[in-house]
């Protein structure tokens, strides 16, 4: 399937929009910008693309909406960007800014008849069991969707389907104490959270024609890349085009995307991409 079709059911209706495609629903970093008490210029700025809600990215799908992670954002950003209904869920950590949206999940299950499938390794998922105990209680529910109704697909390394759709998991380094996955659809990379991509991982990157990744400031990071970094990695990994995310108040959007190399530039919320399968 290579050329973009104007079709879904689960577009709004009179939404004009190319079709599958990637959505930004978010390209902050975990506090979000603007920061909490922050008067600085990228804070303070009324150019909406220095407006960055936590990370996460939607995929458009022939079967369905997959989405990546559930920020704490998520239901802002899904009425934000129109999203009726989410089909499934992927992963990449367990970190609190990918995770703690995952209540707003709740309402999908009665439009799907069950669960939402979220599909993670499976330390993400004991992290989910712990922080979101209530949703797997033995009491009986006191009425329908008091709690959010989640199916478990543990998922490793290795290739895995998802809407009938092929997902290859990119295993990255973030930090020195979390591995991370991003991962790959048809020619689109999503690495997000990583300050460190091994050679084995370049190589399942190989022919994308949009990469995605961390990049979250100037200045160097214990677990995040930053932008002279991921510039490196996209040089090796040699995509068409290549957006940045995760990214916090050093970077003002019109004048650091201005200084990108040809070919990079930096994502920001409501940014839509199309792909292919
Ligand atoms: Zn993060
Ligand atoms: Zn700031
Ligand atoms: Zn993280």
């Amino acid at each position: 399937m290579n050329t973009p079709r104007t079709s879904n059911p689960e577009s709004p209706p009179n939404q004009a929009t190319v079709f599958p495609e990637v959505v930004f629903l978010g390209t902050g970093t975990s506090v979000g910008i603007p920061a909490l008490g922050c008067d600085c210029e990228v804070c303070t700025s009324t150019d909406p693309r220095n407006n960055r809600t936590r990370c996460a990215i939607l995929f458009r799908l022939p079967a369905g909406n997959l989405l990546v992670d559930t920020p704490p954002d998520l239901r802002t950003q899904l009425l934000r960007e129109k999203i009726p209904l989410i089909h499934a869920v992927l992963f990449t950590h367990e970190h609190t800014d990918h995770l703690f949206g995952l209540d707003d999940l709740r309402l999908f299950p009665f439009r799907l008849g069950h669960g939402v499938p979220l599909y993670c390794e499976s330390h993400v998922e004991r992290r989910i069991r712990k922080v979101y105990d209530y949703a797997f209680s033995d009491r009986e529910a006191t009425h329908p969707g008091s709690t959010p109704q989640l199916d478990f697909v543990t998922i490793t390394g290795t290739p895995f389907e998802v809407l009938g759709i092929e997902v290859i998991p990119i295993p990255l380094k973030h930090g020195p104490y979390f591995d991370v996955l991003g991962f790959r659809i048809g020619d689109f990379a999503y690495c997000t959270d990583t300050n460190e991509v091994p050679e084995s991982s370049i190589e399942l990157l190989r022919g994308v024609k949009t990469l995605v990744i961390d990049a979250l400031r100037y200045q160097p990071h214990p677990t995040h890349f930053s932008v002279d970094e991921a510039i490196e990695v996209i040089r090796k990994v040699q995509p068409q085009e290549a957006y940045l995310t995760h990214i916090c108040h050093d970077l003002n959007h019109p004048v650091a995307d201005a200084e990108l190399p040809e070919g990079i530039h930096l994502a920001y919320d409501g940014l839509r991409l199309p792909m292919n399968l």
